[in-house]
Order: C-alpha cells, then structure tokens, then sequence
C-alpha cells in the first residue's frame, strides 16, 4: 500500500513538473522559431522543424530508467519564488544561489528542508547556463566563419542549445512552475480554489493539447528585441508568471480548463505560450549579438581549481 502510495506521488510530481506537455513546449519553440529575423544565421531560421522537437528535451530526461540524469535534472525545470521572498536580488550564479539557500536552511527551524536546492528549483541558473552555452557556440560559429572554415558541426550545436533552452524558457511561462501553488492550492484558501493534485496538468497538457495549436498564438510574436540583461530580464519574467497564479486558479475555478474550455481561459493560456516564445526569440536573438564581443585577450586570471 505505501509503494502504491509513493508510485502515485511519484506519478502526480513528474506529471507536475512537465510543463505545457509535449504539444506546447513544440508549439512555444516553433512559434519563436518561425521568428528569427533574416539578420541571423540561415541555417537556424532552416532549423524550424528541429527546433520545434527539442521543445520537450528535458521532459524526456526524467524516467526512473535514468536515474542519476532524473535526479540531476528535475529542480531544472521550476523555481517556487515564494521560498526565496528573502533573497533579492537573486544571486546571478547557481552555487551562489545554493550557499545561500544551504546558509538559510541552516539558521531555521520551521520546515528548514524547504530550502533545499531540489525543493526551492533552480529554473533562472540553468536557463542563463545554456544561454551562456548558446552564445559560446555563436562566438564559434562566427570565429570559424571569419577562418573560412566548416561550420557544420558547430552549426548543429547552435540547434540543440537554441531548442534545449526552450524548454526551460517555456517553463517560465507556465505560472505553476514558479510557485508554491504548483499543482492545487495550499495555505490559507480564502477564494476556495481546488486542493486536487490536477489542475497542473489539465492547464498546461490536457487543455491546450485540445484546444491550442502553435498558429492560434505566432501572431502575438514580435520582432526580437535585444536585451540589456538577460539575467534580469528573465527574472522578471518569471516573477510576471508568479504574479499569475491566482489568474490559473480562478480559471480552473470557472471550468476555463474543461473540456472546450472559455474564452477567457483560451486568452490567458494563448498570452502565455506567447509570452515563452518572445523570451525564447529574444534571448536567440541576444545571444547571437552579444556573441559579436570578442573575449578579451587578457581575460582576468581566473582563482584556483582543484
Ligand atoms: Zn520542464
């Protein structure tokens, strides 16, 4: 009884932590992708089709046949911001990040294990690495292009990380991903909305799976913009998301997620998928031109590794 109890938990948390299911995490990729302006690279405005299935990438990397890569991974995909209310700025680096969430854990006493790492999510410091992984690979490409040189291989690289971030960018945009409130409602619940472990899934998989295609929201994509700090800016995008919450909730509430769903529901979910796809294209796009700044020659040493 308590392993079928553990396997439905099991079962309720990764379906929870997918985020827009198979079909939106293609649709947020490929609505950015058919958006990339002619002043990038050809081949990646070409790339559309691989694009669009790197979307679900990360979700494939979370069966229990791969544990080590599960484990690894899982806290890659949320963040709840409402455990790091004491932390802001956030620290722009990830161990940063975790010796501030280790150093709080320590100094409390009230549920002190829900400032572990894997339970707060790490969703800003892998979605800023493998842009920084993105930008590598166009500073790369544009070195081996001034050398005359094959770019093939490097150009291959370039898809797998444009696509690989979407996935995390897409998660972002999925308010439940940032929150506490990921999949029904806890703590005081003055507006009675649902404590059932469903309405993450029925959101963000179930629903636009039956009512949403990519073209319902490419429209909403603009021209990239270039961004001052990426950091920052994609902060701020995920605490936009957090400042959603309710907004999913309230919906759900109103029947918005079942079956056909409404109108209002249909607003709310086209305005966040869109919302990922302007990120995704913006954060290419920036990549792409800060990618331009050569390294600095004499780079500061840097401290002592083991
Ligand atoms: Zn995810």
């Amino acid at each position: 009884m308590i392993s079928l109890g553990l396997i439905a938990l099991v079962l309720i948390q990764s379906q929870a932590a997918a985020a827009w299911g198979n079909e939106g995490h293609s649709y947020i990729n490929r609505a950015a992708a058919e958006k990339i302006p002619a002043t990038m690279p050809r081949f990646l405005r070409r790339a559309v089709v691989e694009i669009a299935y790197l979307g679900p990438e990360p979700d494939r990397w979370r069966s229990p046949s791969e544990p080590a890569l599960k484990n690894a991974q899982e806290p890659d995909h949320f963040i709840d911001l409402e455990r790091v209310s004491w932390l802001d700025p956030l620290p722009r680096v990830r161990y940063e990040f975790l010796r501030k969430l280790y150093e709080k854990r320590a100094s409390t006493t009230d549920h002190p294990d829900d400032y572990l790492p894997e339970r707060v999510g790490l969703q800003p410091y892998i979605t800023m690495e493998v842009y920084g992984r993105l930008k590598a690979a166009f500073r790369e490409y544009r070195q081996q292009r001034a050398a005359h040189q094959p770019t093939h291989a490097v150009e291959e690289a370039i898809i797998f990380y444009a696509g690989w971030l979407g996935h995390y960018v897409a998660d972002g945009s999925q308010p439940l991903h940032t929150t506490i409130q990921y999949n029904g409602w806890v703590g005081p619940n003055p507006n009675g909305y649902t404590t059932e472990h469903g309405i993450h899934a029925q959101f963000e998989t179930a629903y636009v799976a039956a009512n949403i295609t990519a073209n319902d929201f490419a429209g909403l994509v603009k021209s990239p913009e270039r961004l001052d700090d990426p950091f920052a800016a994609y902060v701020a995008y995920l605490r936009q998301s957090n400042g959603m919450v309710e907004n999913v909730y309230a919906l759900e509430e109103a029947g918005g997620f079942t079956g056909k769903g409404s109108p209002a529901a249909f607003d709310f979910t086209t305005h966040r998928l869109a919302a990922a796809s302007q990120m995704l294209l913006d954060l290419w796009y920036t990549a792409w031109m800060e990618s331009a700044t050569p390294v600095p020659e004499h780079a500061p040493s840097a401290p002592a590794t083991k």
